[in-house]
């Protein structure tokens, strides 16, 4: 006999917390699945450990870089990785222990098991069977590795997150979030790193302004960038190094080599195939705007339906679900657009709407009008250290309407949520310009610009 539920959640992550804790609040008997650690990407290897990471890295810079401006002498600098990783670690287990608390507190009874569909409404898990009208799939997604010889030597940022020691060099090969955020890290904490990555700039796709500053800053600070280097083949030479090879011929050898070249569905070896479930052709489950696949009563969540996969996107689709489920909102979804985002890099990016060449494409260059600023941040401005930034507002229409705003440089990161709720309500120039700066900050830039 099958258990039964009004509602089963499988994956523990940031999408199967969401809604499991949100269907529970609203007196939904829930069950969820998770086969690895609560919490799932973002508390175990994603975010939560690599923003501790990228603090490393900020706290090292300072030193570094910026603290004899100040009169600090930091000759004597000590940096022990042990130490980072064991703070860091413990850090997570307790974020892992707040979500474990969480579904005790709401009532989500919680299984540790993969599960996999037997048919619609019903799925195994350690042998037994349970079922409920509603089932949502918030399985998450694993990085890839390159289909080229060797490729199994090389890492991915799960096993970087496992590091004891850090080796001398590094290579990492990809052009998106992970691969230029590790490499900043990396590179701060004293590593030697390479960045490969096969067209000729990194962050395709962000309005072109941040690839191309992202790019001279991380050159600057020592990274060495190859662009249009396409993987051909990974292997170990006799003193133990790792040998990338390039498509070019190009040749770069590290001690560790970490592909960072995107990331796929977790769709495998779950009994997908005894459900009406269908796929996009990248692999991804298809679902329509409100989260339903392709069959009545099953929904998926999160990174495997390929939408945004950034942890509050997956947490927002969860309780939005719930909310139309189990809570009588039946137009209740999430609206994918102007969803914000910070990329960690040295020096960090945060970006909200439309890139100048997305909305060129949109409504044609004769409509679109862009302000920008560039300056000294003044944090590094009384140092020998002086960084960047640069911002950039752009507009549609006469009325111009900010349909994106981006900035990389110092502080950015802690800038662009409060713009974003601006933006989301359709904010104008004129209303930027109405508003009062706050002086000196760095924000004050995105309300004066000329
Ligand atoms: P996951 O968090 O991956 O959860 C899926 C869960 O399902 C896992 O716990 C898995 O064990 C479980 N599971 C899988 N199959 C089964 C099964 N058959 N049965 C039971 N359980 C199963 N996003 C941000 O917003 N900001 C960041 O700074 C950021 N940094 C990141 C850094 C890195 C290195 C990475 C890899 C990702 C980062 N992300 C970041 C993205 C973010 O982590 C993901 O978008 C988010 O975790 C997706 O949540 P999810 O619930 O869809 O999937
Ligand atoms: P991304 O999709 O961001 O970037 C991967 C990039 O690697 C591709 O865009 C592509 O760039 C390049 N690539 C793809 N295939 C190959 C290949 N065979 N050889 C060489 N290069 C290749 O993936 P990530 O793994 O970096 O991150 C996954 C997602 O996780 C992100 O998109 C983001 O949504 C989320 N994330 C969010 C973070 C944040 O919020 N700060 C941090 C980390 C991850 P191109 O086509 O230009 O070559």
């Amino acid at each position: 006999m099958s258990k039964q539920y009004d509602y089963i959640v499988i994956g523990g992550g940031s999408a199967g917390s969401g809604t499991a804790n949100r269907a529970a609040m609203h007196g939904a008997k829930v069950l969820l699945i998770e086969g690895g650690r609560v919490g799932g990407t973002c508390v175990n290897v994603g975010c939560v450990p690599k923003k501790i990471m990228w603090y490393g890295a900020q706290v090292s810079e300072t030193f570094h870089k910026y603290a004899e401006g100040y009169g600090f002498g930091a000759e004597q600098v000590t940096f022990d990785f042990a130490k980072l990783k064991a703070n860091r670690d413990a850090y997570v287990g307790r974020s892992r222990q707040s979500y474990a608390n969480n579904f005790e507190r709401n009532g989500v009874e919680k299984i540790d098991g993969y599960a996999s569909f037997v048919d619609n409404h019903t799925v195994q898990v350690n042998g037994e069977t349970y079922t409920a009208p509603h089932i949502t799939i918030a399985t998450g997604g694993h990085p890839l590795y390159p289909q080229v010889p060797g490729s199994e030597l090389g890492e991915t940022s799960d096993d970087f997150f496992e590091w004891e020691t850090l080796p001398e060099s590094v290579l990492i090969v990809g052009a998106g979030y992970i691969a230029a955020e590790l490499a900043g890290v990396l590179n701060e904490l004293g590593v030697k790193t390479d960045l490969a990555f096969r067209r000729d700039h990194i962050l395709r796709g962000f309005d072109s302004m941040l690839s191309s500053q992202v790019m001279e800053e991380m050159a600057g600070a020592g990274i060495t960038l190859h662009p249009n280097a396409v993987p051909k083949s990974l292997t170990k030479a006799d003193n133990g190094k790792l040998v990338f090879e390039a498509e070019s011929g190009e040749v770069i050898s590290a001690d560790r080599v970490i592909w960072a070249i995107g990331r796929g569905p977790n769709v495998d070896n779950m009994g997908l195939e005894n459900t009406g479930v269908t796929f996009r052709k990248n692999g991804y489950i298809e679902t329509d705007e409100f989260e339903n696949t392709a069959v009545d009563g099953i929904y998926a969540i999160g990174d495997v339906n390929g939408k945004i996969a950034l942890t509050p996107v997956a947490i927002a689709a969860g309780r939005r679900l719930s909310e139309r489920l189990f809570n009588n909102k039946p137009n209740s979804k999430l609206d994918y657009e102007n969803v914000p985002s910070v990329v960690f890099t040295h020096p960090i990016i945060g970006t909200v709407g439309l890139s100048e060449e997305a909305a060129d494409a949109k409504y044609g260059k004769e409509n679109v009008k862009v302000y920008t600023s560039t300056f000294a941040s003044m944090y590094t401005a009384v140092t020998p250290n002086r960084q960047m930034v640069k911002m950039k507002l752009v507009t549609v229409g006469e009325e111009e309407k900010v349909v994106g705003l981006h900035g990389i440089g110092y502080g950015v990161d802690e800038m662009i949520q409060g713009f974003a709720v601006a933006i989301k309500m359709g904010a104008t120039k004129e209303d930027f310009d109405n508003t009062v700066a706050i002086h000196p900050t760095g924000s004050e830039e995105f309300v004066t610009m000329r």
